[in-house]
């Protein structure tokens, strides 16, 4: 597929095809592709003559962003944020986290967690689930389907959260102090795992009480994605630091961190870079976070998502092949397994507490006919990713904007994909 014209929810190929999006430049396209208000924003700083390039030095377009940012911003952090321009890739923001943290406290371990996703910059790469380095901590994070503990729920996140905590508090882990804890609040790229709110909050305390800055990762679930305007408010969780990419930039690459005052230890230049001032991606960018506060298309998100995962919900019924649906907001993944395989996968788990039964067995994941589903969605005219370990669940991220007939189409050209795969 050669994409050369989009409009929304559609994107048409040279050949003249046209296709459903439902990747949204994996989750950058809040509006969708090319919406009226952000080529507007966009334009109005094109024939304004102001400069495009401008490194760190203010500007009314700048001011403008920030303005508009401050105003989404969680309760808690709203009143005493500094933000830091990064950029121009959601690693870049990541690194800046990282590196603020460890300024601030003078420590150097990250706490990561298993699954996570933070890009492909090395201390991002580091913190992100498959790699493995020694200032990294890599920590349980809850989920049902392929629960650590093979309990799943809230019995689940209570393990994962209490080996967290015993981590940091016996002297025997071997895990000092460390300078921070980065965690998406949904992992994406790690198969569309929504963290219990519960578990969010034990994370806030537990770092709280030791002093360790607290960094969420809303790269992709920012900007009423997930159905809040920031992934954290479902929880009330007040984070440190947040890292802030993708649809911020209104689909032109735009990185920055929010974090509170008190984090605040940079010299000027302590953190450079040159493409930290591109106009027209701040432009785009106060459209779009506008556009969707004004158009309470966080709450639309909300709506619209949690019917289309009933929806979704049936394919697990129907389909021996689709092992679970889950998500949150606009932000899903159907996850397929091997319909004939039975049990766990003993080595991703960490060994059941004792006086434990397992209960959540899922199946083996199977990325094959993963793949085959993406393959049949696309000759189908929609566009779909694929994400998690396994690689096995595919994501849907359509832009906020999507109508209901068009989440009809979507799912429809889903369903018949899976059919067309399942055996
Ligand atoms: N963090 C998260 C949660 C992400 O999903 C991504 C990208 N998928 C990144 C960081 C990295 O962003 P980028 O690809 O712009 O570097």
């Amino acid at each position: 597929m050669v994409p050369v014209r989009a409009r929304g929810l559609t994107i048409e190929g040279a050949d003249g095809r046209r296709y459903l999006d439902c990747l949204s430049g994996a989750g950058t396209l809040a509006l969708g592709h090319n919406h009226p208000v952000v080529l507007e924003a966009i334009r109005r700083v094109l024939d304004s003559g102001a400069p495009l390039s401008v490194l760190d030095l203010a500007t009314p377009v700048k001011d403008a962003f920030i303005t508009e940012l401050f105003r989404t911003l969680p309760p808690g952090l709203a009143g005493r944020a500094r933000v830091q321009f990064c950029g121009p890739a959601g690693t870049d923001a990541v690194e800046a986290a990282l590196k603020l943290v460890r300024a601030a406290t003078g420590r150097t371990g990250i706490l990561a967690f298993t699954g996570a996703y933070h890009g492909m910059t090395a201390g991002a790469l580091a913190a992100s689930g498959g790699a493995r380095d020694v200032q990294v901590a890599r920590l349980p994070y809850p989920q049902d389907y392929r629960c650590p503990f093979g309990v799943g729920g809230s019995r689940g996140a209570e393990l994962a959260a209490r080996w967290t905590e015993s981590l940091l508090d016996d002297p025997k882990s071997g895990v000092p102090l460390p300078a921070g804890m980065i965690l998406e609040p949904v992992q994406g790229e790690g198969g569309v795992i929504p963290a219990p709110d519960a578990w969010l909050r034990r994370m806030r305390q537990l770092t709280t009480a030791r002093s360790i800055p607290l960094i969420a990762d809303e790269v992709q679930t920012g900007v009423g994605r997930t159905g809040a305007f920031w992934a954290v408010d479902h929880s009330g969780v007040t984070p440190d630091v947040m890292v802030l990419s993708k649809a911020i930039g209104g689909s032109l690459p735009l990185a920055v961190i929010v974090y509170r005052d008190d984090l605040d230890v940079w010299q000027p230049g302590a953190h450079a870079g040159t493409f930290r001032g591109n106009q027209l991606a701040m432009a785009a960018g106060t459209a779009t976070l506008a556009h969707v506060r004004e158009n309470g298309l966080a709450e639309r998100a909300a709506d619209l998502g949690s019917r289309m995962l009933g929806q979704l919900g049936e394919l697990a019924d129907r389909f021996a092949c689709v092992g679970e649906v889950r998500g949150r907001g606009l932000m899903m993944g159907v996850e397929l397994v091997d319909p004939d395989g039975a049990g766990a996968e003993p080595a991703d788990r960490h060994p059941t507490p004792p006086g434990q039964e397992p209960r959540c067995t899922p199946r083996p994941a199977a990325p094959e006919l993963a793949a085959a589903v993406q393959r049949e969605c696309l000759q189908r005219g929609l566009i779909v990713e694929l994400g998690g370990r396994h690689a096995a669940v595919v994501r849907l991220l359509p832009p906020l904007t999507i109508s209901d007939e068009q989440a009809a189409a979507v799912l429809d050209r889903l369903a018949d994909a899976v059919a067309a795969v399942a055996r």
